[in-house]
Formats: C-alpha cells, sequence, structure tokens
C-alpha cells in the first residue's frame, strides 16, 4: 500500500449469496466490529435485490454500496438487465466488471469490459475491473501477457483522468474460491506489471495513482502480508467477506504503514 499516493479500498464481493432480509443484522454485526483504521475505504458489492437494504443499514457508516455487473447500454430491450443509471438512482458508487466468474459463465468479453467502463465513468461511478489469468496460462509463463492484453482492453479510450478512477483488481482465476492465494511476491508482481502498463500508457502520475487491488482467497491470516506489498492497495474479498467478523479483520490489516 502507498497511502501518500492513493487510496486503500477493501471490497467485499458477496456473489450471489446472503438474503435481503439478513443485511441489517450484517451491517450491524460488521459496525460493531469495524475496527479504528487510518484512511480506508469500505466497500460491498452485493446483489442488486440487497442494494436498497444495504443503502439504508450503511447510512452514516464509511461503508460505500457496491454491485457486481451492470449493462453497458442506457436503456431498452435488454430483458433481465440493469443499466449503469438504475445503479446511480441507487447511490452505487462502485461496480465489478469482469470478474472471472462473468468472463467464463456468461462470456463476459475484454471488448464488453471497456464498454462497461466507459458507461460507468461517464455517470461518475467506479468500476472494479477484473483480471486474472488461469492456471494454466500461468503454468505456459502467459501470465504477463495476458494481464497485459487484459489491462490494455479494459481502459481503452479512456483519459488519463478517467484511468485514475478506475480500480484494477488483480484476481489470479485459480485463487478464486479455491482457498488457495497467491503469496504476496507472486501479487505483488502482477500488481506491480500492471502499474507500469499503466504507466507506459498514461504515464508517472496516473500510475501513481491507480489502485490495484489484490482478489483471491484474502482472509484475516494472509491479508496484511498482501496489504504490505508496495503496489497492493487493498482487497477484493469473496468468501471472507460474508462473515462480518473476518471481513472486519481484513480492513483491520490495512492498519499498517
Ligand atoms: C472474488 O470473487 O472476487 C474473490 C476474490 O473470491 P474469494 O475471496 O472467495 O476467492
Amino acid at each position: 500500500m502507498n497511502r501518500k499516493y492513493r487510496k486503500v479500498i477493501i471490497a467485499g464481493n458477496w456473489k450471489m449469496n446472503m438474503l435481503p432480509s439478513k443485511v441489517k443484522r450484517y451491517m450491524e454485526d460488521l459496525r460493531g466490529a469495524m475496527p479504528k483504521v487510518k484512511t480506508c475505504s469500505v466497500v460491498l458489492c452485493v446483489p442488486y435485490p440487497m442494494i436498497p437494504a444495504l443503502n439504508k443499514a450503511a447510512r452514516d457508516s464509511r461503508i460505500a454500496v457496491g454491485a457486481q455487473n451492470v449493462n453497458e447500454h442506457e436503456k431498452g430491450a435488454y430483458t433481465g438487465e440493469v443499466s449503469v443509471s438504475m445503479l446511480e438512482d441507487l447511490n452505487v458508487k462502485y461496480v465489478i466488471v469482469g470478474h472471472s466468474e462473468r468472463r467464463q459463465y456468461y462470456g463476459e468479453t475484454d471488448f464488453g469490459v471497456n464498454a462497461k467502463v466507459k458507461a460507468l465513468l461517464a455517470a461518475g461511478i467506479s468500476p472494479i475491473i477484473c483480471v486474472g489469468e488461469s492456471l494454466q496460462q500461468r503454468e505456459f509463463d502467459l501470465t504477463m501477457d495476458h494481464i497485459s492484453y487484459q489491462v490494455k482492453a479494459a481502459v481503452h479510450g479512456l483519459t488519463p483522468e478517467e484511468v485514475r478512477k478506475c480500480v484494477i483488481a488483480y484476481e489470479p482465476i485459480w485463487a478464486i474460491g479455491t482457498g488457495r492465494n497467491a503469496t504476496a511476491e507472486q501479487a505483488q508482481e502482477v500488481c506491480e506489471h500492471i502499474r507500469a502498463i499503466i504507466r507506459q500508457g498514461y504515464g508517472a502520475r496516473v500510475a501513481r495513482s491507480v489502485c490495484i487491488l489484490y482478489g483471491g482467497s484474502m482472509n484475516s491470516k494472509n491479508a496484511y502480508e498482501l496489504l504490505s506489498m508496495p503496489d497492493i492497495d487493498g482487497g477484493l474479498v469473496g468468501g471472507a467477506s460474508l462473515d462480518p467478523a473476518e471481513f472486519a479483520k481484513i480492513i483491520e490489516a490495512t492498519n499498517q504503514e
């Protein structure tokens, strides 16, 4: 982390878990367990039906409301989809884009990710852009090539100011939901590479301020070490964010430097 130049963010991704009726209790528990920490933005990316309950329960707290996907079109005949303006109207501040589960199960492409990123930025919502390699790509020594491609495609056509507003999450696919996290060194190596790509395309000032997260089986035991790396500015936390006490401990692990 480097608080001098950039935001520290711990974002939870509930995926398709929890119930709207359970959000109030979760938030009471999280707010009760919330440590006193240096500046750290806490975000909960929840399924759409839970957003109103989370808005209510997160009032007057430091917790920002996030979503897990969005449609890139403004409005119209896209049955089952949710637009940027709908999320904006619900006070959503962050949206996960291009999560590997969406790429794998719902055919999301890098070009689609780029369209979503642009639509979100136009509305002042920060995209959390997920990139990450498969185990096979890592074994074939293709990690950096793959990450370069994904990052370049995601931010294509953005202005430097827009890139600064993006959050990029490095999530190795082999570490998501598997209990097998990347080592701090592996995660740092890729996050440093992501910052270098941004530097090449947008200059040192933008690269220095863009927030890069690590995601993939982050928990209260490995968070401190991962977050102590210079290019890891926070975490995108799946399974461990469902337990408020565990999530609070991960937030506490940002209390370093
Ligand atoms: C995720 O879904 O973004 C994630 C990192 O999941 P987990 O923490 O469960 O590996």
